[in-house]
């Protein structure tokens, strides 16, 4: 059985190299391991490794394993769906938010930031393929969301993130992450400076890192099938 160490090792290895080929630095991109559903031992393995990255979708989950890992000294970042009931426990235990997608949200994790903790780094998640399902706020909508995000005191606006519809084709999977970064870019233009873009997963992070990615969130890969 092939183990976490090799699995990390291996991608680091792709990562590089899409990099690479992309004409960019490998400095540039973060590795997020999205250790959501996957045991402790395995987080250990990953952090032993020199992995510092973790991500989780699931406030309790998270919290639980932030709490039992608390010994490695690791950054935590939320991925998943965020109700605005549930926005203490991630200010209070995160380092990273990728999913905010409503200023509500944003508001409260701003007020519930513990005094004396480092800003909480945030992305805004873009629906940016328009779909029905999906979280994220409308692109159109995205401008005046940042402008008010970039107005609390205890957030950092890092970026934007996005999920798009799944795709196999490389040239295709670039089209949503191209629109990600512009949209990025028409925020600069706008006088607000973001230096993160959140995208690519295990199935389309070469396309993501050819477009920009700054964080490419990778599980399976990683850590072999959840449980
Ligand atoms: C689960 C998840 C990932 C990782 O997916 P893999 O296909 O296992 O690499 C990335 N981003 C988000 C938001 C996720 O929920």
């Amino acid at each position: 059985m092939i183990g976490v160490t090799e699995n990390l090792a291996l991608i680091s290895d792709l990562l590089h190299k899409s990099a690479i080929e992309a004409g960019r630095n490998p400095a540039d991109i973060r590795l997020l391991a999205v250790s959501k559903k996957q045991p402790l031992a395995k987080i250990r393995e990953a952090a032993a490794a020199g992995q510092r990255d973790f991500g989780e979708n699931v406030v309790q989950e998270g919290v639980d394993k932030i709490e039992a890992l608390a010994d490695l000294d690791l950054t935590w970042h939320f991925i998943g769906h965020l109700q605005s009931n549930k926005t203490r426990v991630v200010a209070e235990n995160f380092d990273w938010v990728h999913t905010i997608d409503k200023i509500k949200t944003a508001r409260r994790l701003s007020e519930q930031r513990p005094a004396g903790d480092p800003p909480l780094d945030v992305c805004l998640q873009i629906n940016i393929d328009d779909e029905e399902s999906k979280a994220g706020v409308a692109p159109a909508a995205l401008p005046e969301l940042a402008a008010a995000c970039a107005e609390l005191p205890n957030l950092r606006l890092r970026g934007l993130m996005c999920l798009p519809a799944i795709r196999t084709e490389f040239d295709e999977q670039r089209v949503p992450f191209a629109a990600l970064r512009e949209r990025a870019e028409q925020l600069r233009s706008a006088g607000i400076d973001t230096d993160t873009l959140s995208m690519g997963m295990s199935g389309d992070y070469r396309a993501a890192i050819f477009e920009g990615a700054t964080i490419v969130r990778i599980g399976t890969a990683v850590f072999g099938a959840r449980t």
